[in-house]
């Protein structure tokens, strides 16, 4: 086979890559962060290139690009140093269209820097110097250390506060290529899933788990301000978003203001989910942090699956059932989510997990005929009516699903002041154990209606 001499031919739109270079400790990390700051888009293990490496798609300079923080990868013990610093910028220099070389200002110029390079030599048109950690003024003697390094005039930025990154991003931008083939859009997730629950129930086990081995560095990096992190995964050809809010913990020591905090930030990823995985440490007890969160997916009607983890350290001790019966007493209200036994540990039905999270997803999304639905409501309301008050009936003239997410019926009665919640309530579940919404939280409205129009099979109401 002929190879025609294209440098770079990607079979559909990829982001231009940056890679950042540099000896342990310079900021890389910090950049990284800095750069995709609330602007990320998703983290995306770029599975099925190289395994070792681990891109943040974010957008810089205006640009959707793919960061990749080439020395965070791998632990490097001391000695390896050499070794490590020149593995990096052979990565980058065989990937990177752009490679943001970084330098300590306050540390000045180090044999290790050199090092580096000498590495990235003959390819200056595409480094750029950093000179990070410079938010203290009186560094400029390190610039002209720096200078002398060959890649030109440093930028100097402050990664940490943030100091000048646009100034960076204006030397990015011409070395980032152009055309369709670099306009990368990413494509809407089908499925956006929040992990939420306690500390160290196993969210961020259960994340990388579902990563396989492939690591995330960005969940593990200190000082972001972000509140969760967005994991993509494909699978069977459609893409999820995990939304996991372990990344950040432990940033204050009084038990009752980090729970506060927990509560904020699960809140918070559940309002951008389509499902939540309430992850459950099945080896202690319900907390009240569970119980609020399940409260908070309640009152907004969002699909749960509950999650018991760490059941591998459960085994001989405890039934499913029983664990099923007690989580149904400690969190009420939700009886109708579905519970998965899960062990992080072992993988043992993480990726069950991800199909039970479509499922929901599918059943919040149904929509359901209007003959099926008064079908239901007639059987419902035949099974137990409303009480009379005063002498009078409610009666439910006809019914229609008018939303999705949650799927939302709307009951044409005569007096709404006549169907106490208790009745609500029933119908609900009984629309759950009838319609194809089992496992999801509906709604069910009322609204007055002066006398029955046309009740001919399948008619919509006039506005409904
Ligand atoms: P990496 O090993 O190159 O990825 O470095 P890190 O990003 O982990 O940063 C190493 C240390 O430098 C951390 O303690 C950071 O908080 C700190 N650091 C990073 N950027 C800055 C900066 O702009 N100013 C200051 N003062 N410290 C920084
Ligand atoms: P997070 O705070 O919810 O993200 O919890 P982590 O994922 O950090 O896990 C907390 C601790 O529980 C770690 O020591 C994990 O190794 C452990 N762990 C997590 N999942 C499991 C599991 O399925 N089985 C067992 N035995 N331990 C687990």
């Amino acid at each position: 086979m002929s190879r025609t001499p294209d440098p770079d031919p990607p079979p559909a739109a990829t982001p231009p890559r940056i890679a950042i270079v540099g000896r342990p400790n310079v900021g890389k990390s910090t950049l990284l962060n800095a750069l995709a700051g609330t602007r990320v888009s998703i983290v995306e293990s770029t599975a099925g290139v190289t395994r070792d490496r681990v891109g943040v798609v974010a957008t810089v300079a205006g640009r959707t690009v793919e960061l990749v923080d080439t020395g965070g990868v791998g632990l490097v013990d001391r000695h390896g140093l050499e070794a490590a610093v020149e593995a990096q910028a052979a990565r980058a220099l065989a990937d990177a269209h752009a490679i943001l070389f970084v330098v300590d200002a306050r540390e000045g110029r180090l044999p290790l820097d050199v090092r580096v390079a000498r590495r990235l030599r003959g390819h200056e048109a595409r480094v750029v110097l950093v000179m990070n950690k410079a938010e203290t003024e009186g560094l400029a003697w390190n610039a002209a250390e720096f200078l002398a390094l060959g890649f030109g005039e440093p930028v100097a930025v402050s990664a940490l506060n943030g100091w000048h990154l646009d100034d960076l991003e204006a030397r990015l931008d011409p070395l980032l290529p152009r055309g369709p083939a670099f306009e990368h859009r990413a494509p809407e997730p089908d499925l956006k899933l929040a992990l939420v629950g306690r500390v160290n129930a196993g969210k961020s086990s259960l994340v990388n788990a579902l990563l396989r081995d492939e690591r995330m560095i960005v969940s593990e990096v200190p000082g972001t301000t972000r509140d969760s992190v967005d994991v993509r995964l494909e699978r069977d050809g459609r893409a999820l978003v995990l939304i996991d809010t372990a990344g950040i913990r432990k940033e204050r020591s009084v038990q009752g203001s980090l729970e506060f905090y927990a509560q904020r930030r699960a809140e918070k990823a559940m309002r951008r989910a389509d499902v939540t995985a309430l992850v459950l440490d099945a080896t202690a007890e319900v907390g009240r942090l569970d119980r609020r969160i399940a409260g908070y997916a309640l009152r907004h009607h969002q699909p749960v699956v509950l999650v018991a983890n760490k059941w591998d350290a459960c085994q001989g001790r405890m039934k499913a059932t029983e664990f099923a019966r007690y989580v149904e007493a400690a969190i009420p209200g939700l009886p109708f989510a579905p519970l998965v036994f899960t062990s992080a540990v072992t993988g043992h039905n993480v990726e069950r997990l991800l199909d039970v999270a479509w499922r929901l997803a599918g059943q919040a999304g149904t929509r359901v005929g209007t003959a099926e639905v008064n079908r239901a409501v007639e059987a419902a309301y035949a099974l137990r009516r409303p009480r009379p008050t005063h002498g009078r009936v409610g009666r439910v003239y006809y019914a229609s699903q008018v939303d999705v997410r949650p799927p939302t019926f709307v009951l044409f009665v005569n007096d709404k002041s006549l169907f106490p919640s208790t009745w609500l309530r029933f119908v609900e579940n009984r629309l759950r154990e009838t319609l194809p919404v089992a496992e999801v939280p509906v709604r069910v409205v009322l609204r007055n209606r002066e006398r029955s129009p046309s009740r001919a099979a399948g008619s919509r109401g006039p506005d409904a």
